[in-house]
């Protein structure tokens, strides 16, 4: 960290953030300062060059033609990238995973090139998966059941440095019949759950600070309204 404060990457909120995504930052910044951290969100909006220096970044769902000015400017700014490889924990929601990747393709079959992060590429799906998605996850520190909802027609497929976040049961996920939901790549996490992702599953967010503080485990905090959150989501 630069300095005792925490500062979280909302990234392009201004094009992309569906479904409530920005509040992945809110939720990271409420779960630091309820365990006595300093935290504050800084927006990177269209107007500014993206920063290497925050630490932590987030990134929500976009239609395609928002998905594309993003990816322009995450290509022409390239700090995103250079905090990633330094280590920085990033967020990818849904249409961010597809800007992460090599290329995708838009729902009119154009390919765009994308911003080379994670080894990934997307393509659309004859149905566009819509609906509830509930996963077990792959990667060593989650325990529980992942839970989001998710609106897409792009199918990713993950490339030999990619790997699965989870194993979905029940919806589609990445969408190309491998089972995988969502990918990890070094301090990459991407996910096509919306919800906001990290409001229905605590221990994804915790897992994500505590890369971004450089420390083993947190305290937990015990919230009894999250837990029934999750305990509806996952008996509907
Ligand atoms: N436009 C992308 C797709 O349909 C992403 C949609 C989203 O982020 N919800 O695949």
């Amino acid at each position: 960290m630069s300095d005792s404060t925490v500062r979280i990457g909302l990234v392009l909120p201004d094009v992309m953030g569906t479904y409530g995504d920005g509040g992945n930052a809110l939720v990271l910044r409420q779960r630091l300062r309820m365990r006595g951290y300093q935290a504050e969100i800084v927006e990177i909006t269209l107007a500014d060059p993206v920063p290497d220096s925050l630490d932590i970044y987030t990134l929500g769902g976009a239609e395609d033609s928002a998905q594309r000015l993003a990816t322009r400017h995450l290509r022409r700014y390239p700090g995103l990238q250079q905090a990633a490889a330094k280590g920085a924990p990033v967020l990818a929601i849904c249409a961010a995973i597809q800007v992460l990747g090599h290329w995708y393709e838009t729902s009119t079959g154009e390919r765009v090139d994308g911003v080379g992060m994670i080894d990934v590429t997307t393509a659309p799906q004859t149905t566009r998966a819509i609906g509830e998605v509930t996963t077990t996850p792959r990667l060593a520190g989650l325990t529980a059941a992942l839970t989001g909802f998710e609106n897409h027609r792009g199918g990713t497929t993950l490339g030999p440095d990619a790997t699965g976040l989870a194993r979905v049961t029940r919806g589609v996920g990445n969408g190309v019949g491998d089972g995988l939901e969502g990918v990890v790549q070094g301090s990459v996490i991407g996910t096509y759950m919306h919800g906001p992702a990290l409001a229905r599953n605590p221990e994804l967010a915790d897992l994500l600070l505590a890369r971004a503080l450089g420390v083993q485990d947190l305290e937990p905090l015990p919230l009894p309204e999250v837990e029934q959150l999750r305990r509806e989501r996952l008996r509907a």
